[in-house]
Formats: C-alpha cells, sequence, structure tokens
C-alpha cells in the first residue's frame, strides 16, 4: 500500500514538473514578407531590445525556408501554424478557382458567418476551408480546451487561419473605419475592452502627424534613394517620397495608408498588449495562444520594394514595437514564462525594373497575354471550345467535362499547353498532374509544386516562370515563386525550453510546430511534420 502510494506520488510529481516546465503562453509573430537578409542589412541600426534581444538570446535559424509554390500569405499562415504543406492543410492560395462554384475563391471566407462590429462584410470568416488543426488547436486540445487562442492582424486570413478551429477570437481590420472586428464564428459581440480599444480611434491617433522617416533621411544608407521609378506612390499625382500626410491619405483611400505606414505594426501591438491584459494570457496553469501578424511590412513591400527607404523605416521601428511587446510580456507573463517564435508568411523579390537597371535577369510576366495566347493556340489546334477554365495562380485549370463531350483525352490538352507554354518567354518549366504527383525527388521547383498542390483544389498544370519574373510590375514588389527571394524567411526561438544557439543546416518552415509542441510537452497537431529543429531545444 505505502509502495503504491509512493510511486503515485511520484508519477504526480512528475505530471507536476512537466505542467510547470510548459510555458505558459506561446506567441508566435509572422512578419508578412520578411526577407530573412533585412535582420542583417538593418543590423547596425536596430535597438538592443527588439530583433538583436531575440537573436541574442534565443536561437536564430538562418537557413529557414518555405518549400512549397505559390508562395503566398493565406497558404505561408497555414503551414506555419499546421506544421503541413499546403498539399495536406488544403490552403493553396490567398484566393484560388473552386471547380465546383466556378468562382475565385477567398481562402477564408465563409458565407455562412457574419461581421461582428461591423456593418459590412469584412468579418464573413472562419477556418473551415483548412482541412488540417493547427498549433492553437493542438493547445486547446491539451487543456481540455482551457487555455485560449486568440489572433490579432490587419488581414482576415492572418487573424484566422494561426488560431485554427476552436480559436477563441481573430480580430482583424476594416479599413473603412480603422476598428479592429471579428466574425460570428467566434462570438456574437466584440468583447467590451475591443469596443473600448476602437472607441479610441487609434489609427487616426497614429497618422495625425504624418509619416516621417525616424531618422534623418541621409542615415538610410542600407536602402536607394527617397524617390526612385521603382516605388508606387501612394496616390497617382504624388511622389513615393517623405514626407506621407496620413490624414489625407487615410480620407482618400481609407485607412489602406495608415496600414502600410508603421503606424500600422504600432496599433498592432498596442492591441496585443491589450488582448494579453484584458484575456489574461498566461496568467494561468492552461497554457495560451496569441498570434500576432504583422501586414504592414507585407503593404510597404509592395508598394515601394524591398531596397526603399519606407520598407527600412517600417523595420526600424518594428523593431522598436516588437522590444515593447517583450517588456510587456515579461511584466505581465514573466521572463522565462513564454515561448515565442518569429518568422514570415514568405519573403519578396528584388523589384525587377531595379534588378534589370543593374543587369541582372528580372522581368514583368504578363498573364493576361500568356492566357489569351494559350487559348488561341488551344482553340487553333484542337478546335474552337472552353478549353481552359481559369489561369490563376500559376495553375491552369482545364474543362473536364468539355474536354469528355468532345471525346478528347485531357493527356494532349495538356500537350499542347506545355507545347505552348514552353516556347513563351519568361515560362521556366511545365508541370503536368502526373509530374505533379510524382515530384523528382532532386529537383527543388517539383517538390515545391508537389508540396504546394492539392489534389482536391489545384489546377491540371503548374507554370514555373523564370527566376526573377513575376506579374508585378515595375513599380513595388510581390511575392509567389519557390526561388529564395521568396522562401527564404527569418526563423527565431525565443524563452522558456529554447537553447542559445544558431542553426545553419536548411529547416523547413514546417519544423516550427513540431518545435514548439516538444518545447511545451504537448502532442503535435495531426498533421504536422516530425522533425524538430534539435539545436533550438533545451536538453
Ligand atoms: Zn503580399
Amino acid at each position: 500500500m505505502k509502495k503504491l502510494f509512493v510511486s503515485s506520488f511520484l508519477a504526480l510529481m512528475a505530471c507536476l514538473a512537466i505542467a510547470q516546465d510548459q510555458p505558459k503562453l506561446i506567441v508566435g509573430i509572422v512578419v508578412d514578407q520578411m526577407r530573412q537578409d533585412y535582420l542583417y542589412r538593418y543590423w547596425d541600426k536596430f535597438g538592443d531590445d527588439g530583433f538583436k534581444r531575440l537573436i541574442n538570446e534565443g536561437h536564430l535559424c538562418k537557413n529557414a525556408h518555405f518549400n512549397f509554390v505559390p508562395t503566398h500569405t493565406g497558404n505561408g499562415h497555414a503551414t506555419v501554424f499546421t506544421g503541413a504543406q499546403p498539399k495536406n492543410h488544403g490552403i493553396i492560395a490567398n484566393n484560388w478557382y473552386e471547380r465546383a462554384s466556378g468562382e475565385m475563391i477567398n481562402c477564408v471566407s465563409d458565407p455562412d458567418q457574419s461581421s461582428i462590429g461591423s456593418e459590412g462584410d469584412l468579418g464573413k470568416v472562419g477556418p473551415h476551408r483548412m482541412l488540417a488543426p493547427t498549433l492553437g488547436d493542438a493547445i486547446r486540445i491539451s487543456n481540455q480546451f482551457k487555455g485560449k487562442s486568440i489572433g490579432i492582424s490587419f488581414k482576415d486570413r492572418s487573424a484566422v487561419l494561426p488560431i485554427g478551429h476552436s480559436g477563441n477570437a481573430a480580430y482583424f481590420m476594416d479599413y473603412e473605419n480603422g476598428n479592429f472586428i471579428s466574425s460570428s464564428y467566434y462570438m456574437d459581440e466584440l468583447p467590451q475592452w475591443m469596443k473600448a480599444f476602437n472607441k479610441q480611434k487609434h489609427a487616426d491617433r497614429l497618422s495625425k502627424d504624418g509619416w516621417d522617416p525616424l531618422l534623418a533621411i541621409e542615415h538610410y544608407t542600407e536602402s536607394t534613394a527617397d524617390d526612385t521609378p521603382y516605388e508606387r506612390p501612394l496616390t497617382a499625382e504624388g511622389r513615393p517620397v517623405f514626407p506621407y500626410d496620413l490624414p489625407a491619405l487615410n480620407k482618400e483611400k481609407g485607412y489602406y495608408a495608415f496600414a502600410t505606414s508603421p503606424f500600422g505594426n504600432t496599433i498592432l501591438r498596442l492591441l496585443a498588449d491589450q488582448a494579453i491584459t484584458n484575456e489574461d494570457l498566461g496568467q494561468d496553469a492552461f497554457m495560451d495562444l496569441l498570434s500576432i501578424s504583422f501586414s504592414t511590412p507585407d503593404f510597404a513591400g509592395h508598394v515601394f520594394g524591398p531596397q526603399s527607404i519606407e520598407v527600412e523605416d517600417v523595420y526600424l521601428r518594428l523593431d522598436i514595437e516588437i522590444a515593447r511587446l517583450l517588456t510587456s510580456l515579461d511584466e505581465r507573463v514573466g521572463k522565462d514564462e513564454y515561448l515565442l517564435f518569429l518568422t514570415a508568411d514568405h519573403a519578396a523579390a528584388p523589384v525587377h525594373s531595379y534588378m534589370k537597371d543593374n543587369k541582372i535577369p528580372a522581368e514583368y510576366f504578363d498573364a493576361k497575354a500568356f492566357q489569351e495566347g494559350m487559348i488561341a493556340h488551344l482553340n487553333a489546334a484542337l478546335g474552337e471550345a472552353e478549353w481552359v477554365l481559369s489561369y490563376s495562380n500559376q495553375q491552369v485549370f482545364l474543362n473536364h467535362d468539355h474536354i469528355r463531350t468532345r471525346k478528347m483525352e485531357a493527356k494532349k490538352v495538356m500537350e499542347e499547353i506545355e507545347r505552348y507554354a514552353l516556347s513563351y518567354r519568361g515560362v521556366a518549366g511545365v508541370l503536368s498532374t502526373k509530374q505533379l504527383q510524382h515530384p523528382l525527388p532532386d529537383d527543388q521547383f517539383s517538390t515545391a509544386a508537389n508540396n504546394g498542390w492539392n489534389q482536391l483544389r489545384s489546377g491540371d498544370i503548374v507554370i514555373q516562370y523564370l527566376p526573377g519574373w513575376m506579374q508585378h510590375d515595375g513599380q513595388g514588389t510581390s511575392h509567389g515563386s519557390s526561388y529564395n527571394y521568396d522562401s527564404h524567411v527569418p526563423l527565431i526561438f525565443f524563452g522558456k525550453g529554447i537553447a542559445h544557439g544558431v542553426t545553419l543546416d536548411p529547416v523547413d518552415i514546417t519544423q516550427i510546430v513540431p518545435t514548439v509542441c516538444i518545447a511545451s510537452s504537448i502532442a503535435f497537431p495531426m498533421l504536422s511534420d516530425r522533425e524538430v529543429v534539435s539545436g533550438a531545444l533545451k536538453p
């Protein structure tokens, strides 16, 4: 009897030790469109308590990549938080052609939901298209749904997807009025603290003085001049130069101008502080998740490009916001009581016109002209018919009903598309359905295309563009390829259970979730990768 008591007692102590060893809060930070080289390019201008603190005390993976194509925000976030590739979690892009409805759909749109905190349709969203649970779900399952999982971002998809199917609340921006709103998937009404936050009109307050650079402009030696042809002005008549009159721009464009300025990161950090305090995140024995996706760097990158002073300024000020967030977490949750990771959902290409002017091959790919030419080619080769339903996300969706009615083999149509595409300027390769299902192990694009391709949802053929080519004109930039400029992102683990150091070997973004799960002693979400970043874990 005594022996039984002792062994039960020891087992109980072991359980308590594990519970005490768990972080109280997991913080997942995604910096939308952050390239890994920004860490080093802006290093000398960063303060000690933001990115530098994360790296100096945490674990930096210098060679972390997304390994799928196309590289966008929806599938990027779903991959970070499910630990699985798009072929399995089913979020294949931001928007894609849906065969059943014949329409382009948004990855989180959900007509069954309604907006909470807004009169418009922006809140009609939910995670139902994601075919896998996320880290948020794994945390909630681990403590019988007593912990909380909260997601915040400017973008709906970036707030909704990380927290998974059992998330407590996703908040994202209504650009009409600068308020944060939600979906009926989570709640019937915004909580009181969120209403109070909106009432304070932070977007107007932070816009009030306009956007001037943080440092004197001659100090931005890591970037090009302020006024270059490689940036898109925020208004048709304006120039892409400081200072930006944000109140006037907000009036003209809705709060997109504010969202593109560094103060977009400020408001999100303020919201994170409020969520931590009012939702009591990290305050009890039941682990919580706070997912923060900073959208502003993506907006600024699309408009100004990675070489611009504007983008540099966004990162210098984001560094300050990260320092403030860490201070809040230290004070509220406790130093070494939380585990944080920081990464991106994709990186970004250099502006192609800037590359070209500096003799590096890069160019605009006119997808509309490509599609029109493809249709003309098929009509000439096979007879007039609607052979193709959609060309989107570099994928061709064939009209299989039509092909069957014509008693044609899909293979024949694919061969014609391949013949056409391979002679088209800017195309690097074509993968048919069969090749997508059987990737070549040593071919990076073939592997990335396979990982990004979902059998139920993706197109029949994937087109790869040459390096540097993109469907974005020569002002500002975009992303979407599997090339290093789009795949290589920062990855830092920090806090409870994390060993200080650097990992140089390649890390797949799907390794974040299993690493966090091992560090916090919970079960993996059901589709997650199993390989951890072992150097990042304390033994
Ligand atoms: Zn983007």
